[in-house]
């Protein structure tokens, strides 16, 4: 079998493969992807380093031309991609491929952001001065991605990052190098100059750990658990380093008296199960006020038996496999934990086996939950959800807000006094009113706050917070 290598100053590199395996059917090998050193990823890093002063001062055209390229070939190429993705992480194709589209957008979107780069120019308080206010590349940025947007969030690093003149060194989840390869790999043809782009695939506690505790990044953008953000923050305060963390949630979806409770079984199903519950805008909370508790517990049941759990790829799969062993025991444990702390199992909670050998489990949803059992408080990351009763909409708010967390809200009302209210008192980077938790445009800012973000929000024209260093320049006339 081919070995998938990694990119270091413009040269595909790399021996000792690892396996990428299908969770929709573990007897298939999705491909052998290189598992880099720590010496492998110091190289990447100086390459990135020497790539730096050209790339810095490239064109826009330039820079333009080479993501606008990627946009496309990832456009083009979006059925095998996606399936690629299916494949690797067990999303269903259509989502798959809908990720994939999106990763093309924002290749697409940074492409134009690359000729829009602005600074100001404004009188100073003093006679005869003039003053510029420009936005220059960060340096070499580091980019740690987590293994449940396998094309979408490397997107939303890389296109940036490149977009206002850094250079990069590459580490995607260990789970999922897949896509993040091809890009690289469509990146490179595209025309990137050697070390501009460097891929090191491995695992986090090597090459993760070795960008970690190199002086010479100056940026790192991390998404993935809590636990490893924390070990970004810390080390990289030592560096005197620029961070942007995207973290975990347990993210609450409201459902009023007065919603229409067919948009809010909708909204709520697609937060708590779609992909698999493996989405950090996934809601696991859901808090029910008393009118319509019942009545959306009998239709969120009714609603889940309908959603077949199956191969990723098969036509009909609503809900693909758990990504791995690892995160199907998390989950099952926790189904475990709701049990023993009280929660009543109203659907699901079993392993299902289908005609492959995959992680397979059915949609679980606890009723009788309190918003103090651990399986309201942690992120299970898994499709596993809670309904919370709640007295009145004040007490939801409450409820939603009760959190470490704080990435997306979301609220099933049809009063546009609670939405409003909402929308402005929910403690979260994002709030959806009738609509899923999650499912975010390419062209917006997507973030958190309190335990779930730290650091400027990614996407968007926002991103450019993040990714440049302000400059103000005095020149005397
Ligand atoms: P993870 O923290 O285990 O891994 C994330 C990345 O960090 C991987 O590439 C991993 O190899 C790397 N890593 C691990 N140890 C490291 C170390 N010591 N030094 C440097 N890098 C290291 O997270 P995961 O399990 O891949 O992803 C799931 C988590 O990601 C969930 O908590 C989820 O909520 C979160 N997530 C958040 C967002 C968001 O935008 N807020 C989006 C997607 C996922």
């Amino acid at each position: 079998m081919t070995i998938y290598q990694n990119l270091i100053a413009g040269e595909w590199t790399g021996a000792d493969a690892v396996e990428n395996i299908n969770p929709s059917d573990t007897k298939e090998v999705v491909g052998l992807y290189a598992s880099g050193s720590a010496a492998d990823t110091r190289n990447a890093i100086a390459a990135a380093k020497a790539a730096f002063p050209a790339w810095s001062r490239s064109g826009i055209w330039e820079r333009h031309v080479i993501l606008k390229k990627a946009g496309d070939e990832i456009m083009a190429r979006k059925d095998e991609l996606g399936a690629l993705l299916a494949r690797e992480e067990g999303k269903t194709l259509p989502e798959a491929i809908g990720e994939t589209i999106r990763a093309s957008q924002i290749f697409e979107f940074f492409a134009g952001e690359a000729l829009r780069l602005a600074g100001e120019v404004v009188p100073s308080v003093r006679p005869n001065i003039g003053v510029e206010i420009t936005r220059e590349p960060l340096g070499v940025i580091g980019i740690i991605t987590p293994w449940n947007f396998p094309i979408a969030i490397p997107a939303w690093k890389i296109a940036p990052a490149l977009c206002y003149g850094n250079t990069i060194v590459f580490k995607p989840a260990e789970l999922v190098p897949g896509c993040s390869w091809a890009i690289v790999d469509i990146l490179n043809r595209a025309g990137l100059p050697k070390g501009v782009l460097n891929l090191v695939m491995g695992k986090g506690s090597i090459v993760g750990q070795t960008m970690l505790d190199s002086p010479d990044l100056a940026g790192i953008t991390f998404t993935g658990s809590v636990g490893t953000g924390k070990r970004v923050a810390v080390s990289s305060i030592e560096h005197n380093r620029k961070i942007q963390l995207e973290m975990g949630g347990k993210n609450p979806m409201v459902v009023l008296d007065d919603a229409d409770l067919s948009v809010a079984v909708e909204a709520a199903a697609n937060s708590a199960f779609f992909s698999t519950g493996q989405r950090c805008t996934a809601s696991s909370r859901l808090i029910v006020t008393e009118g319509i508790h019942d009545r959306f517990v009998a239709a969120m049941t009714e609603k889940l038996k309908t959603l077949n759990v199956d191969h990723a790829l098969k036509t009909g799969t609503h809900i693909g496999p758990v990504v791995d062993e690892r995160q199907l025991k998390t989950d099952t444990d926790y189904i475990e934990i709701g049990k023993k702390e009280g929660a009543k199992l109203a659907f699901g909670g079993e392993l299902i086996s289908r005609d492959t050998p995959g992680f397979y489990l059915q949609p679980t949803l606890f009723t009788e939950a309190t918003n103090q059992m651990r399986i309201s408080r942690e992120e299970i990351f898994g499709p596993v959800a809670s309904v919370i009763r709640v007295k009145d909409y004040d007490e939801a708010l409450a409820v939603a807000n009760d959190t470490p967390f704080g990435l997306s809200s979301g609220i099933a009302t049809t009063s546009l006094k609670h939405a409003t209210h909402f929308k402005r008192n929910a403690e979260a980077g994002m709030v959806m009113v009738n609509l899923p938790t999650a499912g975010v445009d390419f062209h917006v800012p997507f973030g958190g706050r309190k335990g779930s973000s730290y650091g400027s929000r990614e996407q968007g024209k926002y991103a450019a917070e993040f990714f440049t260093t302000v400059k103000t320049a005095y020149t005397l006339a």
